[in-house]
């Protein structure tokens, strides 16, 4: 078994931060990621300072680059299966068998999408190149167009409506709530409850929503609600870190502005603690953190 100062789960924007700061804290570190980021499906990815529509397999392709030269971090690819609470740190566990003892663990594993929960045949092929989850992320490249919303709620298609005049909410079967789909209807968005049966595209390209009703609505791009997210490990469940929900009802890790949760040397940083933290998000909470443990061990 290794030992190792800091051991940080998940390279996305969170993880590679957090492994850069401690790099050039000289804190020996090992950074293990599985390597699927889970904005891939995307073809680019926006409202990064300087990186502004960059693809982002090559974001971390250039952070994981840029920790070469600092000798104390070493990147492990891997899955991380299993970490224990142990006498001077957690026994972290990845997939290929290899462990290590860590003094401290960052989970910087973001969140999945669960596209086989949502419940809209088709959705797999649209999502990421025409339906995407963030209107900050990808409305300015859709906007004016006829836009679709899918949510059982006003929230999404509310914001979704800075982007467009002509926007759609699609609660696929779901009630929604009377007086929310009256203020929708004020703001000028059309609310269409009746149960999705297809997805027409072309390679991705939305054209069409067809409902149970027999409508087929016309639609160029769309935004999908939150609800099909899940932490993508449960991992600091078992080492004792609570959950809590965000005001959306989301589920997500509970720790302080710099990722530290109650457990002892365990910290959760990223989409595992804010849902969804936008990349820039992340990784500035990746340099909080491990800017927070270097001072930890200063003043400890
Ligand atoms: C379709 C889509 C488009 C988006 N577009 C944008 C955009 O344009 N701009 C923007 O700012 N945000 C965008 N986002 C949100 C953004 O991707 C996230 O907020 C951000 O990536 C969160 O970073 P993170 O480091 O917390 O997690 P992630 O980026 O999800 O990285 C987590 C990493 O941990 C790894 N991992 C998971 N489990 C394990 C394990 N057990 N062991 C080891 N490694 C593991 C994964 O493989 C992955 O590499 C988008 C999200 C989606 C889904």
């Amino acid at each position: 078994m290794e030992q190792t100062s800091l051991l940080i789960v998940g390279g996305g924007p969170a993880g590679l931060s957090a492994a850069l700061v401690a790099g050039r804290a000289r804190l020996q570190t090992v950074l293990v990621d599985a390597g699927e980021p889970r904005n891939a499906v995307t073809g680019a990815s926006h409202g990064f300072l300087t990186r502004d529509g960059v693809h982002p397999l090559e974001l971390q392709a250039i952070g994981r680059a840029q920790l070469e030269p600092y000798r104390s971090v070493t990147l492990h690819r891997g899955r991380v299966v299993d970490a224990e609470l142990r006498p001077g740190g957690v026994l972290v566990r990845a997939d290929d068998g290899t462990e290590w003892l860590a003094e401290r663990v960052i989970f910087a594993t973001g969140q999945r999408t669960r596209l086989d929960l949502v419940g809209i045949p088709g959705i797999e092929e649209v999502y990421g190149r025409s339906v995407f989850p963030c209107p900050f992320c990808d409305g300015f490249e859709h906007a004016d167009l006829p836009l679709a919303v899918f949510a059982p709620d006003a929230h999404l298609a509310t914001m979704v409506r800075m982007w467009s005049d002509d926007v759609v909410l699609f609660t696929n079967g779901g009630p929604g709530d009377d007086a929310e789909h009256r203020e929708l209807h004020e703001r000028g968005i059309r609310v269409e409850r009746s149960p999705i049966v297809a997805l027409t595209h072309d390679q991705g390209q939305l054209l069409s929503v067809a409902l149970e009703s027999g409508a087929i609505v016309e639609r160029r791009a769309g935004f999908l609600g939150e609800e099909h997210w899940a932490p993508a490990t449960d991992l600091p469940t078992k080492l004792g870190v609570p959950m809590g929900t965000n005001p959306m009802g989301m589920a997500h890790y509970v720790a302080d502005p710099f990722g530290k949760t109650e457990v002892e040397g365990v910290y959760v940083i990223g989409d595992l603690a804010q849902v969804f933290a936008s990349v820039i998000g992340a990784a500035s909470q990746g340099h909080a953190c491990a800017a927070g443990i270097v001072r930890e061990l200063a003043f400890g």
